[in-house]
């Protein structure tokens, strides 16, 4: 990791942090999923242990090196799959902050998810905070900003990430060799986030798609029973919200190209979408709305 790609400007405020005399010790990054948080976490982590520069890491020097390896004994990520942080897992960031750096300038303790912290961790840890050990910096990573105690927040430097352009996604997954046809196919449904991206290129997601743009190209030819199996198949993967998402940006991508010339029909098509979209999430039978709204869109 050279620089994480996006988030220029955020980046350059955790450069001017870096350098300023009287380094704040708690922070809280918020943000969508998947779109470079962490990665961010560790370059601030670096930019505060190199060895060679002030404002930017070198990549170069001893302390960059190891924080690319995931090596640095000075920088300790707590990341968990499981549903709560509990006391237990928080008491070892809390003892690891609480002593000098080993070999490092500061010692930097990345929390992952936070709001999974339990009411017993966050008190532990706004404890910490709220005193902390001179040359240790705590980082807070969080998609869910609402769901962090107010009083822990209140202790920490705020920072919002916010979801990635298309460019930076197309710019990371080419980086990270994925083919730039697919990425194409798929680039407008992302959200903004590297995480979604990755999801709707795995294999059989991305076949769903080019299934379902090829079903939406040809629907006019289709009769009542293709369009039964077909919703039952999307409905039985769980696919109607992606489903939907093709929809309404097939119908954005029309309007928005003939914006002086509208074309009444697919406006009102495109308004219908969006209603039967809305009601989604009340119905049980999904396949059955999915299979009304196809109909509906075949007039
Ligand atoms: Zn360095």
């Amino acid at each position: 990791m050279i620089k994480p790609i996006g988030h220029d400007n955020t980046l350059k405020t955790l450069e001017k942090i870096a350098i300023s005399k009287k380094i704040p010790h708690s922070y809280i990054f918020s943000g969508i999923e998947g779109i470079g948080k962490k990665l961010a976490a560790l370059y601030f982590g670096k930019i505060l242990n190199c060895e060679e520069k002030e404002s930017i890491p070198c990549n170069s020097c001893y302390s960059c090196k190891k924080i690319d390896k995931n090596i640095h004994p000075d920088i300790l990520i707590l990341d968990t799959e499981k549903k709560q942080i509990t006391i237990e897992m928080i008491r070892e960031i809390i003892t690891f902050a609480q002593t000098n750096p080993f070999e490092g300038k500061y010692k930097v303790a990345i929390i992952n998810d936070a709001h999974k912290l339990n009411q017993f961790a966050s008190n532990a840890l706004l404890k910490t905070i709220e005193e902390p050990y001179s040359s240790t910096i705590f980082i807070l990573i969080t998609h869910s900003l609402n769901r962090v105690l107010p009083t822990i927040q209140s202790r920490c430097i705020k920072i919002s990430f916010s979801p990635l352009d298309n460019e930076k996604i197309k710019e990371i997954l080419l980086q990270e060799g994925y083919d730039i046809e697919k990425i194409e196919e798929i680039i407008e449904f992302t959200d903004g986030s590297v995480l979604q991206a990755k999801n709707l290129l795995k294999e059989d997601v991305f076949n769903d798609i080019t299934n379902m743009k090829d079903f939406l190209t040809h629907l006019k030819t289709k009769n009542f029973i293709d369009i039964n199996n077909f919703c039952e198949e999307i409905s039985k993967k769980n696919r109607e919200e992606l489903f939907f998402s093709l929809i309404i940006k097939n119908f954005y991508n029309k309007i928005h190209k003939n914006a002086n010339n509208p074309n009444f029909d697919t406006l009102n098509k495109y308004q219908k979408t969006i209603n039967f979209h809305r009601n989604l999430r009340y119905n049980i039978n999904k396949a059955f709305l999915l299979e009304t709204l196809l109909l509906t869109l075949q007039k």
